[in-house]
């Protein structure tokens, strides 16, 4: 259709195939654009796929002024950008290419199928529709210039000509996937500034071994807390994992960012977990008053059942420093009042974050001091755009960094489309 009416060389090309890279295609080419779209991979939207659990948790159910919190990385940035696009157009979007949606609790949503698969194959439809010309298997190297303005990019395979390019390259982490990092190292040769990639949404590494006796368990409803130096920075409400090597889950994802900054500063960082957050330190010692009556005739390690994960008692016990073949009617009211200030103050020392490539979503990325908002469109070079995980922004768990990936996307494919429009109107 009108892609194909423009010439090759005057059109868009859009590296990267991800949750970004296809919604900028498909823009670009829904506004008049001839679009080529490159994929190093041999398919298009591996990390969409594996996203969510293979669910795909592709947006947040909230208004644009709600979702701009949920980005510790550059939120501001995104202002304008999720005004335009924000989780209802979103699904709407996604619902004329026939995915359904669903909001689950917390306000994650996802599609009605709960298969990240149908996500990608509804943008494979879309990308048809629109008529972009999808490459797999293309490895962008470098961005050529003329005069100073974008005129292709060169592959292994040769020079693609275009006269703008949309990199979205994404991040550095989950390489498998086909984010290496291209991007930084595209941007720098270009002279953008690159804001140090570095791990968010990733587990982190305790001190204490004792974790390994609880791996596999997963604590719902606890508030867990960051500390710093000994000053609270940080909390959390939800759902938790231990691992074999310490901590992982919704709640510790979301708190892992200022903890890896903090230890990357050389800060003493602990984390605090609350396991009754419901009840008041007043409140649980009298519920465990009223649980000692009842066994008070039982060893103390019995005494716990109704209060505590089964794998999870041997260990608070211990770390109270009561013994556990104690009788519980044996116990003093301080040995109870200090197993109480532990349910509250469960607290564990942190050693460090699993390295980026374990991470959900890389922090950093190119300076968004470089980017104009309005158009995703690069302030050094001209015909150059920028759009997801590639870009200085990262948001916390609930679907936010598909929202930005796919908001980005949305903007720079339409900003692309219109400059080459012009441009060959021009010329
Ligand atoms: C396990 C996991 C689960 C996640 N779950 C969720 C979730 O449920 N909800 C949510 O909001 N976010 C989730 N995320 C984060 C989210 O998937 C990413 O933030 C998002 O996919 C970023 O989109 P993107 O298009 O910028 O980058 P990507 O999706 O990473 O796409 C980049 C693409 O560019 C290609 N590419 C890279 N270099 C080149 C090159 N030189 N030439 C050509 N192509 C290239 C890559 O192969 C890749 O296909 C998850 C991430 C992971 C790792």
């Amino acid at each position: 259709m009108m892609a194909q009416q423009r010439t090759a060389d005057g059109g868009v090309v859009v590296v990267g195939g991800g949750a970004a890279g296809m919604m900028a295609a498909g823009q670009a080419a829904m506004a008049g654009a001839a679009v080529r779209l490159l994929e190093k991979k041999e398919r298009l939207g591996s990390k969409v796929l594996i996203s969510g659990k293979g669910r795909c948790n592709l947006t947040h159910d909230a208004r644009a002024e709600e979702l701009i919190e949920a980005y510790p990385g550059n939120g501001r940035f995104l202002q304008g950008i999720l005004h335009e696009f924000d989780s209802g157009r979103l699904r709407e979007f996604f619902a004329e290419y026939g995915l359904e949606t669903k909001t689950e609790r917390g306000g994650r949503v996802f599609p009605v199928s709960e298969a990240a698969k149908d996500v990608v194959q509804a943008l494979s439809q879309y990308l048809q529709a629109g008529g972009v010309a999808v490459e797999c298997r293309q490895t962008v190297k470098e961005i050529q210039l003329k005069d100073g303005r974008v005129s292709g990019v060169r592959t292994a395979a040769g020079v693609i000509p275009g006269k703008a390019v949309i990199i979205c390259t994404g991040g550095a982490s989950y390489p498998g996937t086909g984010s290496t990092g291209d991007g930084y190292r595209i941007a720098q040769a270009l002279g953008h500034t690159v804001v140090t990639p570095r791990p968010s949404l990733v587990p982190l590494r305790t001190r204490e071994d004792w974790v390994q006796e609880v791996q596999g368990l997963s604590l719902r409803n606890v508030e867990v807390s960051l500390w710093v130096r000994g000053k609270k920075k940080a909390a959390k409400f939800g759902e938790m994992l231990f691992t074999h090597f310490g901590l992982s889950g919704p709640v510790i994802l979301t708190l892992s960012r200022e903890a890896d900054e903090a230890l990357r500063a050389g800060e003493e960082v602990r984390l605090q977990i609350d396991l009754k957050p419901a009840l008041t330190q007043e409140q649980l010692d009298l519920r465990l008053q009223r649980d000692f009556q009842r066994f008070s005739n039982k060893q103390c390690k019995q005494a716990l059942d109704d209060l505590l994960p089964k794998s999870l008692i041997p260990v608070v016990i211990r770390l109270s420093g009561i013994d556990p073949e104690r009788v519980v009617h044996q116990m003093t009211r301080e040995e109870r009042q200090r197993l109480g200030k532990l349910l509250k103050a469960l607290t564990l020392t942190l050693t460090g974050a699993l390295p980026l490539a374990a991470a959900i979503v890389t922090a950093g990325g190119v300076d968004v001091k470089e980017i104009d908002p309005k158009t995703l469109a690069s302030r050094k070079v001209q015909g150059l755009y920028w759009a997801g995980e590639v870009v200085d922004v990262d948001g916390v768990t609930g679907g936010y960094n598909l929202q930005a990936a796919f908001a980005m996307g949305y903007r720079a494919g339409r900003a692309a489309a219109y400059y080459v429009t012009g441009e060959n109107q021009r010329s």
